[in-house]
Formats: structure tokens, sequence, C-alpha cells
């Protein structure tokens, strides 16, 4: 190993290896090449537009003042767009510059109509915060941008509703405050031009249905005021944004998707790190929030955070400036950890020149870590995925993501922060061991022949609907007009609330019956949420919604809060709140949970002779009934601890699959292993549904029977987990051959003996991953793909 000077690497541009060098010395490290293919992407010039002739000169000088010469031809071409009253999404790579975007369009109009407002809506108030300070930053008269938030003090509110004309605030707030409050703010969505809705591909499933009603609420309220404001949406790159923002609105949206911002080269590796020889133990070390069920275990490959570490070491040792995206916190600090020890052993001091970066650090304190990075003080930084959010560190050396982060979206939005313009940069995916990044690493076509996951989001689902609802008629009452703002089943949700008695019909329309306003949480679902409260200090934490409480918040389970971790001491089901302390055990809860399932009915089917293929809804009753302590450093089982928690019931939507049992004793799985078989197919489909749906597999459930009381032959059912559904069964169903294709490869190309956390075991599964069959998995895929038509 060789030590670099810190001369080498904060004096610009950095003279160290090229991409192709450093890559050739990373791999030739182990006796097995871990690199299973390397994709070169092309630098792409910039594309400068002149300024929009409708820009006035006084905001364009302003721009200059902060760096902005002249506009890329995405941003001219979104602008005008809007500026002439299209509603627009632009839809381009990190750190492409799409605010400017919105902001020439809104804030000329603000220059040209002193009456007229915005409102900016973004998903977090950190990045909120950031757009105020760079519109603030522009320093033009009159505009007076204020974030309007859950911090904002009331003594502020007043003022901000009657004088700031561009609002910064996001979809809880508006939701909670100024759709109920709409009288106050009745001046200001009087006057409003533009909404501008940022990041907006991450308003999706459940979330993002709640969000799609609280903008038609928010356009019901401007249509009374008389207002009919344009809407400029910005996106990451996201598969057919016009569709998904359309959806998300209400609104026909036209989409700009060609990115003329200037990029350097990046050449992408993907890296499968080794299987270890059976027996070796499990591998070092797992985050308590990993995926690794490392638990009953034949074999096992090295940790991804393992390898990560490694290779974080070994890019900081050749003076490379490299960000390594670790999924937990944890894990995060663990990658750094180790980085640093390996420095330190070769050169001591050297691993100081590594940090760990996280949520939940205060924002100078982040500063601080960007700012030595990329001056070079600071040559490795790992971190979680807090940094996909509004933070502009780009222009690294190289970019390190462990893990697939669950899309191709967010995984190029990794891999962009990589490279500057003229230089070239490396980015490498290590697998961790995992189905989907097994099947990504060996099918690199599925990558980068593939366009990104198109954003699925149901704003029809009851669930979402019939509340959403019931807040639009607490806030003015509802007309039979009103109903095809919210689209489809509206009425249907209507007759709902009025014989439920939450709504009457008189001649004015549908009124809310009660004094207060329904409770609705956005980002909450299967039930009322849980407030968790530190015992000590009485003071809220946050809240974790009903459907996930059991889970993560029964007793003894250990909380992470924004990066700080907690122990529950009492779950109160009855008052849902959750009692926790903090502390830092060297150990990690997960829960064990007993489920069953009863079909209500189905939406739509194929049958193929000895298979089918099914759609419909279902009732899932679950229960956890346990939880498992496990040492972080290791993995290894502490003990399981019995839970005394109510079963709970979920109306969701289901895919399912059935096989007839002489078709499988055809394909030579004996009747004994036929649960073994259909359970490993389960746990593989539901580890490759997020390669055709923008889904976490923690949004979806699962469940195989060789019988089920129902369907009477040998099933598999994936779920939604979430009450009604949130598309991804429908997706699911929708493209189930390249689904299931992609399953039974993922099995069959897994170099493992008999199943492993990379095919077919489970992180979640609720019986311990006993029994799965590998082999017999396979056949029964192999059945399924013969019968069911392309
Ligand atoms: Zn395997
Ligand atoms: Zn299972």
């Amino acid at each position: 190993m060789e030590s670099s000077s810190a001369a080498t690497v904060s004096a610009g541009p950095s003279p160290g290896p090229t991409p192709a060098d450093l890559l050739h010395r990373l791999r030739a490290r182990g006796a097995a090449d871990p690199v299973t293919h390397v994709e070169r992407v092309p630098a792409r010039p910039g594309v400068p537009a002149p300024w929009p002739s409708w820009a006035p000169p006084e905001l364009r000088a302003a721009f200059a003042r902060r760096g902005v010469g002249a506009p890329w031809q995405h941003q001219a071409q979104a602008a005008t767009l809007a500026y002439e009253g299209e509603h627009v999404v632009v839809a381009t790579g990190t750190a492409s510059g799409k605010s400017l975007a919105y902001q020439l369009p809104a804030l000329a109009t603000l220059l040209a109509d002193p009456r007229a407002t915005v409102l900016y809506l973004a998903p977090t108030k950190a990045l909120a915060a950031d757009q105020l300070r760079a519109v603030a930053a522009l320093e033009l008269e009159g505009v007076r941008p204020a974030c309007y938030d859950g911090d904002t003090p009331r003594a502020e509110r007043e003022w901000i509703r009657r004088h700031s004309r561009f609002v910064l605030t996001n979809p809880d707030m508006l939701h909670h405050g100024v759709l109920p409050g709409h009288a106050q703010w009745s001046g200001f969505l009087r006057r409003l031009a533009y909404v501008v809705i940022d990041e907006c591909h991450t308003y999706r499933g459940v979330f993002g249905s709640h969000v799609a009603h609280v903008l038609r609420r928010l356009r019901r309220q401007c249509a009374r005021f008389g207002s009919t404001p344009v809407f400029v949406l910005a996106s990451a790159t996201s598969g057919d944004p016009s569709t998904a923002a359309g959806r998300l609105t209400g609104l026909p949206v036209t989409a700009v998707t060609e990115d003329a911002s200037p990029r350097g080269g990046v050449t992408f590796a993907l890296w499968e790190p080794p299987l270890l020889p059976p027996d070796s133990g499990p591998s070092t070390p797992v985050p308590p929030q990993s995926t690794g069920d490392h638990d009953d275990l034949q074999q096992v490959r090295r940790s991804a955070l393992r390898e990560t570490a490694d290779l974080l070491a070994d890019t900081v040792a050749e003076g490379v400036r490299t960000l390594a995206f670790v999924r937990s916190r944890k894990g995060a600090e663990v990658v750094a950890a180790n980085a640093r020890r390996a420095l330190d052993d070769a050169v001591p001091g050297l691993g100081d020149r590594v940090a760990a970066y996280r949520g939940g650090y205060l924002r100078e304190e982040r500063r601080e870590l960007e700012r030595a990075l990329l001056h070079g003080d600071l040559l490795g930084l790992a971190s979680t995925n807090a940094l996909e959010l509004g933070v502009d560190l780009v222009g690294l050396d190289a970019v390190l993501i462990c893990g697939y982060p669950g899309t191709r979206a967010s995984l190029w939005q990794q891999a962009g922060r990589a490279g500057r313009s003229g230089q070239e940069a490396l980015a490498v995916l290590v697998a961790r061991d995992d189905p989907l990044d097994t099947y990504l690493v060996h099918h690199p076509e599925a990558i980068f022949g593939a366009p990104v996951e198109a954003t699925v989001l149901d704003p029809a689902n009851p669930y979402v609907l019939a509340p959403q609802l019931a807040c639009a008629a607490f806030e003015a009452p509802l007309t039979p007009a009103d109903l095809a703002l919210f689209g489809d089943g509206a009425k249907e949700a209507v007759d709902q609330l009025v014989s439920a008695g939450a709504l009457r019909q008189r001649p004015t329309g549908w009124h809310w019956r009660h004094r207060e306003r329904p409770e609705v949480d956005l980002r909450g679902e299967g039930g009322a949420p849980v407030c968790v409260v530190e015992s000590s200090t009485g003071r809220l934490l946050g809240t974790v919604d009903g459907g996930s409480s059991h889970f993560l918040l029964h007793s003894g389970a250990v909380y992470l809060h924004q990066g700080v971790s907690y122990v529950v001491d009492d779950l109160d089901l009855v008052d849902g709140c959750a009692l926790v302390h903090a502390e830092e055990p060297d150990w990690s809860t997960h829960a064990r949970d007993i489920t069953d399932l009863s079909v209500v009915s189905v939406r739509s089917y194929v049958d193929a002779g000895p298979v089918g293929m099914f759609l419909g809804e279902v009732d899932v009753t679950s229960q956890v009934v346990s939880y498992q302590r496990r040492r972080i450093a290791t993995g290894e089982v502490i003990d399981t601890r019995p839970l005394d928690l109510p079963a709970r019931e979920l109306r969701t939507v289901a895919v399912w699959f059935t096989l007839s049992p002489q078709s499988l004793t055809l394909a030579g799985v004996q009747p004994a292993d036929v649960p073994g078989a259909l359970h490993a197919a389960e746990h593989a489909a539901i580890g490759l549904l997020p390669l055709m749906a923008t889904c976490d597999r923690w949004d979806i459930g699962g469940l195989s029977t060789a019988v089920h009381q129902d369907t009477e032959a040998p099933t598999v059912f994936v779920y939604d987990g979430h009450p009604g559904g949130a598309g991804f069964a429908e997706r699911a169903y929708g493209t189930a051959s390249a689904w299931l294709r992609a399953t039974r490869d993922a099995i069959a190309e897994c170099g493992c003996e008999s199943g492993c956390p990379s095919c077919v075991q489970s992180p979640k599964c609720g019986n311990g991953n006993n029994p799965l069959s590998k082999p017999d998995a396979i056949r029964v895929l192999d059945v399924v793909l013969a019968n069911l038509p392309e």
C-alpha cells in the first residue's frame, strides 16, 4: 500500500490513478475475480441555452451573481413550458440543476405580478430549508420567501400567510395546516400562480396516493378562490414521468427528460463478494437493520459491508476521494471504522481521513464533512442514503454502493455523485447476500439495458380515497362536480362514508358531520399511529404507523430514531404509545410472526392448464409472536423471546399462483418437498419483485402452502403489505412471466449448494427459513413458466 500526500488531492482535479487502473488494482487483490461486469458510461458535454426572452434582466443578473451564467437546454425548455402555463415535470439526473427549471418561471412571475404567490413542496423539512436558502440568496425584492412547517413559531405564521409570496412547506403541513385552515390562507391561495413539487418521485405507494389527494384538495380550494396554478414537478430520472406526475396531480403533465447538463465518464463495475468456505461461521459484521438472516445457515458470502470497507480503504490509500453508500446508519459506521483500522495498520494516521456521515447530524456538522471531503482533507466518507435528498455533494472520484439501493433510479442517483465534468470516475456496486443483488450482478442488462422504474401509486385505493374525501368534506361540502376531481371510486367511497355516519347529504352537498376534523396521517396506515415517547423526559420522539408498530415497538425492541438507539420498555396499544429509553445495546431485535390468509374475491386470472395465476382481494391475519436478539458484530442469535400481542387483519391485494399436485410430481418434486419448494419460490419471488415495481421487499408479504383452503391446491401468495393495496401485486400480476423468469434465474444461478440469503432465504421469514428447498423451487418455477403465456 502506498501513502498519498494531501497536496495531491486537495488541489482541484487529482492526478490519481485512472478509473480503469484503479479498478484493475482493486480486483487483483483476492484469489478469485469478484468483478462480474464492467460498463463504460460515456461522458456527456453540456448543451447550454440562451436565457429565455421572457426572463427579466433583474432575475438573470441575480442568477449570474450566484454563478449561473446561462441555463442548460432542459432547464430553459421546462421553464418556458411552465411560464407559458403548461404543467411540466422535469425528470433528469443528480445535480442537473432541476431547481432552476422551476425557480426561473416562478420568480419571473413574482417579479412581473407583485401580487402573485408560489407554493413549494418538498418531501423533507431539510430540503425545504435548503431551497429557502437558495431562493433567499437571490435577494429579489418583494418575494419574501419563508418556510412554513411544524417548526415555524406560531408568532411568525400569520406574517408568512400575509406577506410571504414564496412559501416552502411539505405535503404533511399542507394536509394538516394549510388546507383545513384555508380561510386564513385565502389571500395566498387566491393569488397562487405556481405549485412546485420537488423530488416528486418520493411520492409513491400508499404515501404517494395520499399526497395525490392532498393535491386534489389543494386544487379544489384554489378553484373555490378563483385561481388555477401551474404545477411544476421535479423528479429524479424515472420511467414514464409524465404518467406518474399526471397520476399525482390529476392533471395532464408534459415531461422534459433530455438531460443537457455535462457529465464526466464513469467506469461502473459490478462486484460480487466471494462465497466463504462452508462452516466458516457467519460473516461479520452485520448491521442491526441488515437484511442478512445469518442463523441456521451453511454457506454465506463475505459480507458486503466488509468488502466495501476494504474497497474504501484501498481507494483512500490511492488518494482517491471516495463516497461509500451504505443502507443503515450502523452499517455506515462499521464500514468507516473498518476502513480506518485497515488504513492505520498500513500507515498510522491515515485512518483519520475517513469518516461516517448519517442523517441526524446537525446541519453544520454535515456541511463541515461535505466541505472536508470536497477539499480533500477527508478522502473517504461512508454514508447512509441521507445524502440522496437535497445535499449537493457531487464530483467525487469514486462511489462505492454497498448493496443495491432498491431501484435503478436510486442506483443512478448514487452513482451520479461520481465524476466531474472533464474527469473520469469509478462506481462500484457491491452485491449483498440477497436474491435481487445476486441476480443483478449476473444480469448487467437488468441495470444498464433497462429503463429506470416507473413510480407506482394508486389514488383509487379505497383505504386512501375515503379518508381523503372525509378531509375534503371537512374543508368544504363535497359536490357531485368534486367527485370527478377525486377520480374513480369517489362516489362509492362517499356512499360508504354516508352509511358509516361520517357524511350527511344536504342540498349543498355532502357535509362532514362531526365537530373535530378527520384524523388522517399521510405516512401512517394500518391503524392509528403509535407515539414513541422517551420515558425519562416525556419527549415525543416520533410516530410509527400502526401496521409496523408490533414489529418495531414491541417490548424489548431496539428502535432507531434519527441515528440514536432506544430500547422499548412498554408498548401500550390502548393508548397508542410506546415508552422507550436511550440505550445502545450490542444486539439488534427481529420480530417473528405467524400469518394466515383467505381469498375474498378474484379480480382477474389466467387459466394455464395445470397452472393458475390470479389477482384479487385477500384478508391476511398476522400475529407477532416472538422476537430474536442477535449480536450486531457477528449476527449470532442470542435468544428468542415470546411476545403477547393481538392478531391483526389486513384487507389487501394479492397475486398468487397455483399448480396441480400432478404437475409437481411429474416435475420431480416429492410430496414431502412441496412445502419447502413453494416456500423457497415465495421468498425469491418477493426478493425479485422490486425489479418490476418501485417497492421494497419490506412493502410486500407472502405465504405459501401445499394445500390452501380456498384454492385447494399448492399455492404461493404475494401480497401488498398495505391496506387496500399499493399497486405492487397488481404490477407483479401484469409482469408475471418476466418476474418469475427473473426469480427462477436468480435461484438457478446462485453458486450456493442448498440455498442462502442470495437466493431463497429471507430476512423477514416468520418461520425461521424452514423448510426451504432450492432445487425444488426451480422445478416449481419451471412448471409455472412452461405453462404461463408470455
Ligand atoms: Zn444461494
Ligand atoms: Zn418464509
